[in-house]
């Protein structure tokens, strides 16, 4: 725990639906959802017009239109979620090699690493800066939380949102905390709050009095333990830069070589058990499951398999761990066995969330299924009529004569399209037949700059990728340990 408050949490605010706010002047000040737009879809941000509504991110859409339903639904668009996210994290890492991202729009950084002086005064004006950096490289608005530990950074950006700022001074935090709900806490989902529940504890201070033998009996050891530290305001994990965190792995060393293939599937098994233990102790997920085989001749293998999107689910790391065991001969006799995630892109389920349901979205639509076009500008949807992905609403798209807009909405064979680009007023709606050749697919426009840089966006995406990525690659290496 350190003495002055230098680690810094910047959390975007609302960040996908701010940014398309940002890219449509005639969603400003108005609700807006981005998520899947269709029945199963979920909600991935809503904007603070619509939480107003109770609307709120991994809240099912359907759900969502019944509550707010004249907010604008649209469709995630990564591409320039990781855009405004590129600049936001090159401005964090010119503050500090410390780095570390949760998420598009959500970081640690460690200031000390950074030079930066350890008092309040000092860190405060690198939070009120930093503030304004985002403001005029982005146009969009992220709240900054300034505190001694990761847990206590994390929680004051949140106290400080919308675009805010909150220092939480060492020593005061027990204090604070005190009357927090337990699930304030890092760690704690909906489940372990009611394991706790059941046993009368509510707040942060109420978990602190249960004592740490308590919570060890109520939650195992490992978490417990944990927990009861986070309670008291204890938190000394520190700020990992990412290229140092991509992997978590075990591994397990037998006294007599295994030959049984049943017995080697279970050890596989239970470290991909481990694995996630590990995974899930470090708040993260990983995209690539990786086995690592020593044979009987000290000769080591892995094979690695890389998933659609990240994960911390025991079920998904053990399946594809046995998946790739199955393409290693084992039958000379194993040494060795270690099972890995790797790829922590340290993606939070607001992203998975979004990526998912747009995925099944489109799957849905490549099986003529039952994807529903927005009903917004053309009423409902015509049965059968398979709505083209690009088409979905909120995505980009240009018309030989009208220039750039967006879907506004689809349906009975008609696509509503309004054109107006970032910088411009709030622009008019017109609609055209689906099949019109003068529309098609448009790139995202920067979200600032001006008409001059409208056919060339300033920031280009690092990587993209292919719609149509397969769904896991399998690859094969020599260890070079
Ligand atoms: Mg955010």
């Amino acid at each position: 725990m350190r003495r002055a408050p230098t680690i810094l949490h910047l959390d975007m605010d609302a960040f996908y639906a701010a940014a398309e706010q940002a890219a449509k002047p005639s969603l400003r000040g108005k609700p807006v959802v981005v998520g899947g737009i269709g029945p199963r879809g979920v909600v991935a941000t809503a904007s603070y017009e619509a939480r107003v509504f109770g609307v709120r991110s991994a809240m099912p859409t359907a759900q969502a239109r019944r509550l707010c339903p004249n907010a604008a639904y649209l469709s995630p668009r990564f591409t320039l979620y990781r855009q405004v996210s590129d600049t936001v994290m090159e401005l964090l890492r010119a503050l500090s090699p410390l780095v570390e991202p949760l998420s598009l729009d959500e970081a640690f950084v460690d200031l000390e690493a950074g030079g930066v002086p350890a008092e309040t005064a000092a860190v405060r004006a690198v939070g009120e800066q930093l503030r304004r950096d985002i403001k005029a490289a982005t146009g969009l608005t992220g709240s900054v939380g300034l505190a001694g530990a990761k847990m206590l950074a994390k929680i004051a950006s949140e106290a400080a949102k919308p675009d805010g700022l909150v220092v939480i001074e060492p020593g005061t935090e027990r204090e604070l905390l005190g009357p927090m709900p337990v699930r304030t806490l890092p760690g704690v989902g909906p489940a372990t709050a009611e394991t706790l529940r059941r046993a009368g504890i509510h707040t942060v201070a109420e978990t602190a009095e249960a004592g740490e033998a308590e919570l060890v009996r109520l939650l195992g050891k490992a978490h417990g333990t944990g927990l009861y530290a986070m309670a008291l305001g204890q938190d000394d994990r520190p700020v990992v830069a990412e290229r140092d965190a991509k992997s978590v792995s075990v591994e397990d060393t037998f006294e007599v070589d295994l030959t049984d293939r049943t017995r080697v599937r279970n050890e596989v098994l239970r470290l991909a058990d481990r694995c996630v233990g590990r995974l899930r102790a470090a708040g993260r997920s990983g995209r690539t499951v990786v086995i690592k085989v020593r044979n009987y001749d000290f000769s080591t293998l892995t094979r690695s398999e890389t998933l659609r999107g990240p994960t911390d689910d025991p079920a998904v790391v053990r399946e594809a761990a046995v998946r790739l065991l199955e393409t290693v001969d084992t039958t000379g006799g194993v040494r060795l066995l270690g099972v890995g995630v790797t790829g922590l892109a340290g993606f939070t389920q607001e992203d998975l969330f979004a990526q998912l349901a747009t995925e099944r979205e489109a799957e849905e639509q490549a099986a003529g299924g039952a994807a529903e076009p927005a009903e917004e500008a053309a009423g409902e949807p015509e049965a059968g009529v398979e709505l083209p992905r690009r088409w979905h609403p909120g995505l980009d798209v240009v018309h030989e004569e009208f220039g750039a807009g967006w879907v506004q909405g689809s349906g009975l064979g008609r696509v509503t399209v309004r054109f107006e680009t970032p910088w411009s007023a709030p622009g008019r709606v017109r609609t055209f037949t689906v099949d019109d050749p003068a529309l098609r697919p448009g790139e995202p426009l920067p979200l600032l700059g001006g008409p001059d840089q409208s056919s060339a966006p300033a920031i280009r995406p690092k990587s993209v990728s292919p719609a149509g990525e397969a769904e896991s690659e399998a690859g094969e290496e020599i260890s070079r340990r």
